[in-house]
């Protein structure tokens, strides 16, 4: 079995053919897909998406950082009643985004801190963007605020040095569709530094694998990721299968 630990699949672009999509996923032997929350304006997608299949569809709840801006105290707000009225498997998706832009950076620091200092008082662990923010992210779970049930950094896209210290620290990487990529540089990271932290995901509807590149993700393609592992590794599919989701279980204690 597989575990797509990240993926937007109640997002409204999955509505059109929504009973095609869980069943490839089904398929693909996809059996738990961990639900990351963006911000309010997600909740209510989130809540219907794990209510039609809660077996399958585990959820999170965080504020994105591409989701804090001037009114972001107001969105931690409804985050944080969630977070502690319901159950939920980690927090996320939580971190610091430095691509898109970077008005917001204070603040974007601050509901990363806010949101781990959480995780620590539900004894949860965090899945953590870190877009061109990798070693910043290091720096505050270092020097800041240690999080005490670690996580997972979400479509890892940092430095092989970077790699080093995450795993280190405890923490996994999240692979996706990136490492199927012509010229990614993440194979030759990955081979330096095993599968022993590494857990699967799609980050659906984004950064579909090859040859779906360009196209809309779904959690079915969970299975490329992992091919494309074994490929790294050389080693058979179902090591692959077998060690990601142990590995997933171990931080999210799934089952
Ligand atoms: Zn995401």
């Amino acid at each position: 079995m597989l575990v797509d630990t990240h993926s937007h699949l109640y997002e409204e672009s999955f509505l059109p053919d929504w009973d095609e999509v869980l069943v490839r996923c089904k398929q693909a032997n996809v059996k738990k897909v961990l639900l990351p929350n963006v911000d309010s304006s997600t909740l209510q997608a989130l809540k219907n998406t794990v209510e039609k299949d809660p077996d399958l569809f585990i959820p999170m709840m965080g504020l994105h950082p591409c989701s804090v801006k001037e009114n972001y105290l107001d969105e931690l707000a409804v985050i944080k009643e969630k977070l502690f009225a319901e159950k939920y498997i980690a927090v996320g998706e939580i971190g610091i985004d430095l691509y898109w832009d970077k008005t917001f950076i204070d603040q974007q620091k601050t509901a990363f801190i806010t949101q781990v200092g959480w995780a620590n008082e539900l004894s949860l662990p965090i899945s953590i963007h870190s877009r061109e923010s990798t070693s910043v992210i290091i720096e505050i779970l270092k020097n800041t605020i240690i999080c005490s049930r670690k996580g997972v950094f979400h479509c890892f896209g940092g430095t092989l040095e970077e790699a080093k210290e995450i795993i280190s620290m405890g923490y996994c990487l999240g692979i996706g569709g990136v490492v199927t990529f012509k010229n990614s540089t993440l194979p030759g990271i990955l081979k330096e530094v095993g599968v022993d932290q590494l857990v699967l995901e799609t980050d659906s509807p984004y950064l579909a694998p090859t040859p779906y590149r360009g196209k809309r993700n779904e959690s079915s393609y969970t299975n490329l990721v992992a091919l494309k592992l074994a490929d790294i590794f050389q080693v058979p599919l179902h090591e692959i299968e077998e060690k990601t989701t142990a590995n997933a279980h171990s931080v999210f204690k799934l089952f």
